[in-house]
């Protein structure tokens, strides 16, 4: 059935291809971004997906985002908590401000957007919210106490919300990218990233199709058992 998606940071990397997927199954689809235009008026003129800025850290912009979507396109019934930054340093060089961005994007983007649309979907009896957490917030990752803990936050997130979901059919659930080859990944330095491909069992980095085709499957009716879950896609990087 077609249901109305918003996916954040949805014009660029993993969540263009999300946006793209979701939209592909034939459910109207909405983009959020941070600031990056050029990307996302490309996205839009290329896709007719429609562009929507705000900060997903700011949450009474998260709140009147969503409203406006919604005035917009309709009631939301898929949430995907996409949008992410890193700010990478080991902890004697991490600042607080590194801290606290990543944290208040990644981890608080997620509560803004839930408490934005949770509500509605409640009422409606029928929702699902998919958060994209992190194999570095499942392992751990030197350089990463701030993405690492935020991420693994996000897991711990969906857990608790998925219990709180589902009586009333909101479904929440986790992916668990690993090394995904979008620009976020281009930033790590050429020799670590050699490190870690020799260490992914299938011998590449992960696309974003790859990604994007989990989410379409949480968001579908053959997923309508699944709740609480983190789905890991990382090409047996980290099992268990
Ligand atoms: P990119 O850096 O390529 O894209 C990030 C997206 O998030 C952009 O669309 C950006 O918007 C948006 N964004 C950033 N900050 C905000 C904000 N404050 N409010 C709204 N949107 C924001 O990232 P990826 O595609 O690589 O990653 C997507 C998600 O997957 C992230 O959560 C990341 O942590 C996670 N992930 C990625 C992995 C990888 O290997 N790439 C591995 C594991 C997890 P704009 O375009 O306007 O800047």
């Amino acid at each position: 059935m077609a249901r109305v998606a918003i996916v954040t940071g949805g014009t660029r990397g993993i969540g263009a291809a999300i946006s793209l997927a979701l939209k592909e199954r034939g459910h109207t689809v909405v983009a959020n971004y941070a600031g990056n235009e050029e990307k996302a008026k490309a996205f839009t003129d290329e896709t007719g997906i429609p562009a929507y800025k705000w900060d997903v850290g700011d949450h009474e912009a998260c709140l009147v985002g969503c409203q406006q979507v919604e005035a917009d396109v309709g009631p939301i019934d898929i949430v995907v908590n996409n949008a992410g930054i890193t700010r990478d340093g080991t902890l004697h060089r991490m600042t607080f401000d590194d801290w606290n961005e990543v944290m208040r994007i990644n981890l608080g983007g997620c509560f803004n957007m839930a408490k934005a649309t949770f509500g509605g979907m409640r009422d409606r009896g029928w929702g699902r919210i998919i958060n994209i957490g992190s194999i570095n917030g499942q392992a751990g990752q030197y350089g990463q106490v701030n993405y690492a803990a935020a991420k693994s936050g996000i897991h711990g997130f969906t857990k608790a919300l998925a219990q709180e979901g589902a009586k009333f059919g909101v479904l929440v659930n986790a992916i668990a990218p690993g090394y995904i080859d979008t620009d976020m990944v281009a930033a790590v330095p050429e020799p670590v990233l050699e490190k870690i491909v020799a260490k992914i069992p299938v011998g590449r980095l992960g696309n974003a199709y790859e990604i994007a085709r989990g989410v379409a499957f949480l968001a579908s009716d053959n997923a309508g058992f699944v709740t609480g879950s983190t789905l890991s896609i990382n090409g047996g990087q980290h099992m268990y």
